[in-house]
């Protein structure tokens, strides 16, 4: 990864579970099949509004710890000391959190999904390994790290364009980049949770 843009950008925002009053013991969400609790939880403000996407792991914890709710499980189960839970598919903040949408958004992850995995000069569709990050107006030019500015480019296309802006690089964008909405959340939600019949009643699709 570009590691201008690594330092540009902001660390990616988590749902603040507030202070670990009685700190959940890890060992007690533990479980023998590690892609199970990678496997991608939807997960609901108070109000239903989806607002972010977290893995089955920490969403047992905010289970655990009486801040979430599963709204919607899987009919598998994970196993603690004591008892047997149903893997959650969607989960729900027991009390209403504001959640800034600008700064929630930006990673490089949420970028190639917005931009398909598709380099935006060439319009080659690549793996996210074969994919950097492009400042469409150059950082050393005062171009920001942000929605509008980024945007999914192959290694050849970001060698050829170097510090120039697209123009001067003789290159096109296929499309301006979108920068971060409400549709482009839920949009990147449902990319994410295509898998889960579960998801979709929350996300209108
Ligand atoms: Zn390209």
């Amino acid at each position: 990864m570009d590691n201008r843009l690594k330092n540009g950008l902001r660390p990616r925002p988590r749902i603040n579970v507030g202070q670990a009053n009685g700190s959940v013991p890890r060992a007690s969400v533990r479980a023998s099949r590690p892609s199970v609790m990678q496997a991608p939880v939807l997960v609901l403000n108070a109000t239903f509004e989806p607002i972010n996407v977290t893995a089955v792991r920490r969403a047992l914890v905010l289970m655990l710890k009486g801040v979430a709710q599963a709204e919607e499980t899987h009919t598998s189960e994970v196993h603690s000391s004591s008892r047997a839970v149903a893997v959650p598919s969607v989960i729900r903040l027991l009390s209403y959190r504001h959640i800034p949408q600008q700064s929630r958004a930006l990673s490089r992850k949420n970028i190639l999904l917005r931009d398909r995995n598709t380099c935006q000069f060439c319009g080659q569709a690549l793996p996210a390994s074969e994919l950097t990050l492009d400042h469409v107006m150059p950082r050393s030019r005062g171009g920001h790290s942000s929605w509008e500015n980024l945007v999914a480019c192959c290694y050849d296309c970001n060698n050829r364009k170097g510090d120039r802006t697209p123009e001067e690089a003789g290159l096109q964008l296929a499309r301006r980049p979108r920068p971060f909405t409400l549709h482009t959340s839920r949009q990147l939600m449902r990319l994410i949770g295509h898998k889960d019949e579960k998801w979709r009643k929350y996300l209108f699709y």
